[in-house]
């Protein structure tokens, strides 16, 4: 990789590295590689979205200097708007629902977000944290409402920025692209970015057990089957970000196989990756089984598992949720 500078933090958002994964790419008889989003500044992919929605809404003269920024975020896309705002002058008010990790809540504050946080609901519920959200950015003087699921300033951030890099990265030669979507920016940016390239990248959506879309693409029908415990994807509509998405196959992958794949990359290869990574790497095997030997996939490595130290890497956690314990951990006596 090239050393580089930088002019200003925001410029460190985007051109992430691309990394081939050995274990994968084995398990497929294919090439898989993994985009390292972690590497963002706010160590996810959702920095970009931030950055684009933010800019978004200054162009189009919304954000005014001191302005505020407010949203709802099952926390990474927090991370990344603070920081954003953080770097231009905005305060950022953040509506969360309480289930989400621990870490999460502490960066956001550590940030000096304002954090306000929720219950669990269903989308119905006027008490969900995207509605939550609304109201709140209504309700406070030059506020703006970031709106991640139906702004398509999110979507534009991977159309214009990740699926770029993807084929400048991989030298124009990419035959399958996978992902899971929570907003669904990044599977229809990035889908909708490399089609334009060449029309012939087979995107595959990957989806959690408890999300509608995977029924969706393959049936027509949303409707939810099981459960995840993945945060930050699962999704039960058509939001605006997923309007057009260019899906040719699609894939349904348990907590189980994700977790399969984080613990796999951990030991074998040294990335420390949350669930939603797992389960986009267990996607992409399924994809290049698919595709064939020899094909060239992609997928997402969407955040770093030090945001799960107290979930997904706590053996008393997984064994609460009924969960496989990494046998390292499984060690320690716990
Ligand atoms: N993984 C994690 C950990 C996330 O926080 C998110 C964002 N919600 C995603 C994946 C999915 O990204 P997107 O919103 O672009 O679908």
């Amino acid at each position: 990789m090239t050393n580089r500078t930088a002019p200003s933090t925001l410029d460190l958002i985007g051109n992430t590295p691309l990394v081939l994964l050995r274990g994968p790419s084995e398990a497929a008889g294919c090439e898989i590689w993994g985009k390292c989003e972690f590497a963002n500044p706010g160590a996810s992919v959702k920095d970009r979205a931030a950055l684009w929605i933010v800019r978004d809404a200054e162009e189009r003269g919304l954000l005014q200097p001191g302005g505020t920024i407010v949203e709802g975020t099952a926390g990474n896309t927090g991370i990344g708007l603070a920081l954003v705002a953080n770097a231009r002058g905005y305060r950022t008010i953040i509506v969360m629902p309480e289930t989400q990790s621990r870490e999460k809540m502490d960066t956001l504050r550590a940030l000096g977000a304002e954090l306000v946080l929720v219950p669990a609901a269903p989308f119905s519920n006027p008490g969900h944290f995207v509605h939550t959200s609304r109201r709140l950015a209504d309700e406070t003087e030059g506020a703006v409402w970031a709106n991640q699921f139906d702004n398509t300033a999110n979507r534009k951030a991977h159309i214009e920025g990740t699926a770029p890099e993807l084929w400048e990265q991989l030298e124009g030669r990419i035959d399958g692209f996978t992902c899971a979507a929570g907003t669904g920016g990044t599977l229809a940016g990035v889908g909708m970015g490399l089609k334009a390239f060449d029309p012939r990248v087979t995107i595959a959506l990957t989806d959690p057990h408890g999300a509608a879309l995977y029924n969706y693409f393959a049936h027509g029908e949303l409707r939810a089957e099981g459960n995840s415990v993945a945060e930050g994807i699962g999704q039960g509509r058509i939001t605006a970000n997923l309007e057009g998405a260019p899906i040719d196959t699609q894939f349904r992958i348990s907590d189980e196989e994700g977790i399969e794949w984080v613990a796999r990359l951990l030991q074998e290869e040294g990335l420390c990756l949350g669930l939603s990574s797992g389960i986009n790497v267990a996607g992409a095997v399924a994809l290049g089984r698919q595709l064939g030997k020899g094909s060239r996939i992609a997928t997402i490595l969407c955040d770093t598992g030090f945001r799960y130290l107290s979930s997904l890497y706590n053996p008393d956690w997984l064994r609460a949720k009924g969960l496989p314990v990494f046998p390292w951990l499984a060690r320690e006596g716990a």
